[in-house]
């Protein structure tokens, strides 16, 4: 009786029934994750999103302009006259809050 096949034949109910407790397992652990352990977590993830965001803020430092959404023009009711968007001041770009971030904390180290 100590031939695979039957090894196999006797463990197949059990493979069977394996999925299941391996999911019971892993929700048990999950239970397990103790109070501070899930908080590190969710730090650890919020840091990572964070330096990722400030990360694209150093490549891509501008977004578009609230205002004039990127074309820094502000358009006469006609729409064949137009000005400068006061906000951005024709340039049609606004700095992103995490460029902003960054070059305050550079000018102030
Ligand atoms: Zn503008």
């Amino acid at each position: 009786m100590s031939d695979p096949v039957h090894a196999v034949l006797i463990g197949g109910p059990g493979l069977i029934l394996t999925p299941t407790a391996a999911i019971a397992d892993a929700a048990g652990k999950a239970d397990a994750l103790s109070r501070p352990e899930r908080i590190a977590v969710l730090v650890v993830a919020g840091l990572l999103l964070t330096g990722l965001y400030l990360l694209a803020c150093a490549v891509w430092p501008y977004a578009n302009c609230d205002r004039c959404d990127g074309s820094g023009k502000s358009r006469s009711p006609s729409g064949k006259k137009f000005r400068n968007c006061p906000r951005c001041k024709g340039a049609g770009r606004r700095e992103r809050l995490g460029r902003r971030l960054l070059n305050h904390t550079n000018k102030t180290r």
